[in-house]
């Protein structure tokens, strides 16, 4: 069995045995729209008010329980790469869903998604499972995207939707187990 800690062939970032599943999953979206914090709290139940901009890419393993089976989430974080519009290749490579985060507070952040959206599918499959992701749903005065544009968008991509706030933690597993189960069922139905 393959420690997914260790950087393994791309052919097996995305594992499958009996009892064991690995996906990987990539955070996207503008920069300071909340992805790094996104991750925090979901994997580490913490929250960073001020922006620690790493470069270089960072992922987190996350161990979750899908219909009473133990699934790793190997979460991908841009970690800073997207102010320079330098997102690679290789940090597409073999994800199989994706979170697309934009700022309901900076409409130019949910003006960029399309953008995301064919980067994704520039580099990967186009059958990653993506959630469209309103962040800081917190900051109900600063709103500039209502949640009836956001879920419009996403129904004509045909992405799942959901709006969090990592501050206050609304939604924010939600959001990850949403795909992560999807991507289970996919799998499950094709194994069946
Ligand atoms: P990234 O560049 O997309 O990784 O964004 P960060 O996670 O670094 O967050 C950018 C800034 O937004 C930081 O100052 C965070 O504290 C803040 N932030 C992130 N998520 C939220 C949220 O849900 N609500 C509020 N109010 N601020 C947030
Ligand atoms: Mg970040």
């Amino acid at each position: 069995m393959a420690n997914p800690d260790e950087e393994q062939p791309e052919s097996q970032q995305t594992q499958q045995t009996d009892d064991y599943y690995l996906f990987k999953i990539v955070l996207i979206g503008d920069s300071a729209v909340g992805k790094s914090n996104l991750l925090a709290r979901f994997a580490r139940d913490e929250f960073h008010p001020n922006s620690k901009s790493t470069i270089g890419v960072e992922f987190q393993t996350q161990k979750m329980t899908i219909n009473g089976k133990e699934v790793k989430a190997q979460i991908w974080d841009t970690a800073g790469q997207e102010r320079f519009r330098a997102v690679t290749s290789a940090y597409y490579r073999g994800a199989v869903g994706a979170l697309l985060v934009y700022d309901i507070s900076r409409r130019l952040t949910f003006d960029s998604v399309g953008r995301w959206l064919s980067e994704l599918h520039t580099h990967s499959d186009m059958n990653v499972v993506t959630i469209l992701v309103g962040n800081k749903s917190d900051l109900k005065e600063a709103r500039e995207v209502t949640t009836a544009e956001g879920r419009a968008l996403a129904e004509a991509q045909e992405l799942f939707f959901i709006e969090t706030s990592a501050l206050d933690s609304s939604n924010v597993n939600a959001a990850f187990q949403k795909v992560v189960k999807e991507i289970y069922n996919i799998l499950s139905r094709k194994v069946m």
